[in-house]
């Protein structure tokens, strides 16, 4: 018997690749999609405009028949008869959504609206299950039946994931991230704004603008991701944190970063610096990057890669177009490592997946782990 599975805002970039992930999975099944006003009363193959010139589907492979068949609902009546829910919902929406789910059900989320509160357990697979007790923390704090587990920020997801042995190894004492993200970080709508562009620009190359417009993709960098370096930072040191007396202690290191949009279409890269505390080598952290197994490996979850971080020996290597879909976007493909010029300081280049691994599939992880450790029954 597999698990029933609602999807909130399943027709949204984040709620194709859910459906792509679940449509085929060994434990749960789709059995309910939910989006906005727009969608709802339509069926999914008509809410993306499937068969028409405004189809809005923009991956490649296809959702099954019966899926298109499905009625998109609206969030006004959301029917607790599943045994779970994905919520791929804009923060603003979820925070009430989600809180009314969890009163039922649990919840794993791509939404930001849990990720900050002191009983969240902020869940990103092979890094924090230590955190884990927090949900029981919440049901109680909040009366819920339910609980939300939200996913890290995207950009946060192949940082912190690439920190993690790291800091167990050798300790840090600072961390530099400067980002170069993906468009479709920013939603459907962005992407589809940037095809627009593209269209426009035509066979020519890009030149200058007399006139500024916002969110211009093409041919451009935007050296300002609203929230995104805040929400990076914070969760970054939470995510590395140690669970005592109920409560989550950040790891003691420094950082900061600085996030640009760049005109990609998938996968966040990040040039990485960093300071550790015991001195080490790059062949030791190459070592201890390519050892790495987390839990997902360890209990051999469907959806986890035989192990998450991939060291590329290239210098100039990872890039997005030849390495973002390695293990299916399931993997932190780390390059470029090199000593600097600072005392135990070293700096890399990484690439993660923003849709996969730091969203839809990723969120697919943290449920398969959820549900071996009977948190989802
Ligand atoms: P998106 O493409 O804009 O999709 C949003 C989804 O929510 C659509 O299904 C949309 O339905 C629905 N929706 C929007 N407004 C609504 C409303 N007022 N009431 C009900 N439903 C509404 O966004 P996304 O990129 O998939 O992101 C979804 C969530 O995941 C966000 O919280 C985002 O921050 C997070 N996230 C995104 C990424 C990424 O790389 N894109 C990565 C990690 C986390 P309609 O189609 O009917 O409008």
């Amino acid at each position: 018997m597999k698990l029933s599975v609602g999807i909130l805002g399943a027709t949204g970039e984040v709620g194709q690749k859910f459906v792509l992930c679940l449509q085929n999975h060994p434990w749960f099944e789709i059995t309910k999609l939910y989006a906005s006003p727009k969608s709802a009363g339509k069926t999914y193959g008509e809410a993306l405009g499937f068969g028409t010139d405004s189809c809005r589907w923009f991956l490649k492979e296809k959702p099954k028949p019966e899926i298109l068949e499905l009625k998109v609902q609206s969030l006004e009546n959301i029917e607790k008869d599943v045994d779970f829910f994905f919520s791929a919902l804009p923060s603003e929406v979820a925070l009430e959504v989600e809180g009314k789910v969890a009163a039922e059900k649990p919840v794993v989320s791509t939404a930001s609206a849990y990720r900050y509160f002191e009983d969240s357990f902020t869940y990103l697979p092979g890094v924090n299950e230590s955190h884990a007790a927090m949900i029981e923390i919440q049901r109680k704090k909040r009366g819920w039946k339910g609980f939300v587990v939200p996913q890290p920020n995207c950009t946060t997801v192949g940082l912190a994931l690439s920190l993690k042995p790291v800091y167990d190894a050798f300790g840090l004492e600072g961390v530099i991230m400067v980002s170069m993200q993906a468009v479709s970080g920013a939603g459907y709508e962005a992407v589809s704004r940037w095809a627009e562009q593209r269209k426009q620009q035509g066979a020519s190359l890009p030149e200058p603008l007399p006139e500024y417009t916002p969110l211009t993709f093409e041919g451009n960098v935007i050296p300002y991701i609203k929230g995104e370096e805040e929400k990076v930072k914070r969760e970054t040191v939470k995510l590395l944190g140690r669970f005592e007396n109920e409560r989550i202690i950040p790891a003691d290191f420094k950082i900061t970063c600085k996030c640009n949009r760049v005109p990609v279409l998938e996968g966040h890269t990040e040039s990485v610096f960093i300071i550790t505390r015991q001195e080490t080598t790059v062949e030791d952290l190459k070592r201890c990057w390519r050892e790495y197994k987390g839990e997902p490996q360890r209990l051999g979850l469907p959806t986890a890669p035989p192990r998450p971080i991939m060291v590329l020996e290239e210098i100039d290597r990872p890039q997005p177009r030849f390495d973002v879909l390695r293990e299916r976007g399931m993997v932190v493909c780390v390059g470029g490592i090199e000593r600097n010029v600072f005392e135990r300081g070293f700096q890399y280049t990484l690439l993660s997946h923003n849709t996969e691994l730091g969203a839809a599939r990723g969120a697919v992880l943290a449920a398969e782990y959820l549900f071996k450790t009977g948190y989802l029954t």
